[in-house]
C-alpha cells in the first residue's frame, strides 16, 4: 500500500470534474500541488437549473477567490420562506438579511449551477498547475508502493501521488470501499427555468419559497441577476411504489400536484417537463480512504436534497482536504485520514439531517398539523437549528 509520497512531485488525480472535483481541484492548486483532473464527459458542463449556496460554502468561495464572479451572476435572497403547499400560508421565514451575513461571515446565495461550474472552470483554466481532461472515463483505480494510478476505458493511465473519486452518486472510486448501492427514496424531482418576465406566478423577487404538503414540495426562486425564475417541483411516486417501469412521469406529477394552491397550479405550466430526477441518496459510511485514494463530494456521501446542502457539502470537502495536505505537508497517506476522520463525521450528519427534514416536510395527518403549528410560532431570529449547519468552524475538527 501507498504510504507517503508527500515530497513527490507527482500530481494529485481528481476523477470527476463536477462541482467538488473543480473546487478540490482549485484549492489543492493553491497550496501548491499539481492536479490532474479526469472527467468522463466529453465537456466540464452542469445539467440542472439552480443551486442554493449557504454560507458554510460561499464562505469557502470567497476565500478562493470567486465572489466577485459569482456576485455577477447569482442572486443574494432577503428571505428564506416557508408556505403551506395546500393553502398558501405563511408558515416561517429565515431573514438572510446583513445580520446573517454578519453573524455567519458570508452570505446566501442562489445561482445557475452552470454558472458555479463555468466559474470554477476557469478558475481552473487560469492555473498552469491544473490539467484537464475529458473524455477520461477511469475504470480501475490502485495504490502503488509509489502512489497511485488510474486507469481509463480508452486503455491510458495515469499516476499520481494521491486520488481524489469526485465522480458523483454512482461513483466507480467507491467500489473500492463499500459494495453499497444507491437508496431510492421514490420521490422525484422536475425542475427548470423561465425568463423570469414570463414566469406565470412567482414570488417575491427577493425570497427563496419552498411550499411544503404531503408527500411533496415546490420550489422558486431567481436566478442569473434576476433574470431567470428558477422552479422544482418533487413529490412522493405512487407508481414507484407499485414498480412500474415509467416511474413518476409528467402524467404523475399533474395529478399528484392537482390538489396545490392556486399559487402553484399557475406557476407549474412553465415547469421544465423533459428530464426528471429520481431522488437518490446512500447510508454514510465510516471509511472512504484507503492509503492514498480517497472520497469528496457525492461520490463520499450523496444526500436527499432537502437541506440544500451536496453541493456545499462538497465545497466544503474541498477546503477540508486542501487544509489536510497543509497540515501534513509530508505525508499524503495520514493528510487523507486527517480528512476522513473530520468529513465522515460532519457529513453523515447533514446525509441523516436531510433526510429528516424532507420526513418532516412531506408528512400528513396530525404530524402536519403540529408541524405547521411549530414553525408558525418560531421567532424568524432563532438560529439554533441551522447554528451547527451554518456555522463557522474548524472543518479538520472530529465533531458531527
Ligand atoms: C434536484 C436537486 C437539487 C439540488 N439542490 C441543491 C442545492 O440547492 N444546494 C446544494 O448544495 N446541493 C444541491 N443538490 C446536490 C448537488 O447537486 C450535488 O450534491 C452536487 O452537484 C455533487 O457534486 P459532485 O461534484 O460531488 O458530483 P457530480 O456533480 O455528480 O459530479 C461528478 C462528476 O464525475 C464525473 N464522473 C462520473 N463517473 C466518472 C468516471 N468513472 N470517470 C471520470 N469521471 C466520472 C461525472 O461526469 C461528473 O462530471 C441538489 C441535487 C438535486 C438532485
Amino acid at each position: 500500500m501507498a504510504n507517503g509520497t508527500g515530497g513527490s512531485k507527482d500530481p494529485i488525480l481528481v476523477v470527476g470534474g463536477g462541482i467538488g472535483g473543480l473546487a478540490a481541484a482549485l484549492r489543492l492548486s493553491r497550496s501548491g500541488h499539481d492536479v490532474v483532473v479526469l472527467e468522463k464527459a466529453a465537456q466540464f458542463v452542469e445539467i440542472g437549473a439552480g443551486l442554493q449556496l449557504a454560507p458554510n460554502a460561499t464562505r469557502v468561495l470567497t476565500s478562493l477567490g470567486l465572489m466577485d464572479k459569482i456576485r455577477e451572476v447569482g442572486v443574494f435572497p432577503n428571505r428564506l420562506r416557508l408556505k403551506t403547499a395546500l393553502t398558501d400560508e405563511n408558515l416561517s421565514y429565515l431573514d438572510l438579511g446583513e445580520g446573517f451575513i454578519q453573524r455567519y461571515g458570508a452570505p446566501y446565495v442562489v445561482m445557475h449551477r452552470n454558472d458555479l461550474l463555468t466559474i470554477l472552470l476557469q478558475g481552473c483554466q487560469e492555473q498552469p498547475s491544473i490539467e484537464l481532461l475529458p473524455g477520461k472515463e477511469i475504470r480501475e483505480v490502485e495504490n502503488q508502493p509509489d502512489g497511485v494510478i488510474a486507469v481509463c476505458a480508452d486503455g491510458t493511465s495515469y499516476r499520481g501521488k494521491a486520488l481524489i473519486g469526485a465522480d458523483g452518486l454512482w461513483s466507480t472510486v467507491r467500489k473500492k470501499f463499500s459494495d453499497d448501492a444507491p437508496v431510492n427514496s421514490g420521490y422525484v424531482s422536475y425542475r427548470g427555468t423561465v425568463p423570469t418576465d414570463r414566469a406565470t406566478a412567482h414570488a417575491p423577487l427577493d425570497e427563496v419559497v419552498a411550499w411544503i404538503g404531503p408527500n411533496l414540495h415546490y420550489v422558486q426562486y431567481p436566478l442569473r441577476s434576476g433574470n431567470l425564475y428558477n422552479q422544482v417541483a418533487v413529490f412522493k411516486s405512487d407508481q414507484y411504489l407499485k414498480g412500474m417501469e415509467d416511474w413518476g412521469n409528467s402524467e404523475e406529477l399533474e395529478e399528484k400536484l392537482s390538489v396545490t394552491c392556486e399559487h402553484i397550479r399557475t406557476a407549474m405550466p412553465l415547469l421544465g417537463r423533459d428530464h426528471r430526477w429520481p431522488m437518490y441518496d446512500r447510508e454514510p459510511i465510516d471509511k472512504w480512504t484507503i492509503g492514498n485514494i480517497t472520497l469528496l463530494g457525492d461520490a463520499a456521501h450523496p444526500m436527499l436534497q432537502y437541506l440544500a446542502q451536496g453541493a456545499c457539502q462538497a465545497i466544503e470537502d474541498a477546503e477540508a482536504i486542501g487544509m489536510a495536505f497543509d497540515r501534513e505537508p509530508k505525508n499524503v497517506t495520514e493528510a487523507l485520514a486527517m480528512y476522513e476522520r473530520a468529513r465522515t463525521i460532519r457529513t453523515a450528519r447533514v446525509q441523516r439531517n436531510a433526510r429528516l427534514w424532507g420526513d418532516m416536510w412531506h408528512i400528513d395527518g396530525a404530524g402536519r398539523l403540529m408541524r405547521d403549528e411549530l414553525f408558525k410560532t418560531r421567532d424568524p431570529d432563532d438560529h439554533s437549528h441551522i447554528e451547527w449547519l451554518y456555522g463557522k468552524r474548524d472543518l479538520l475538527e472530529v465533531r458531527p
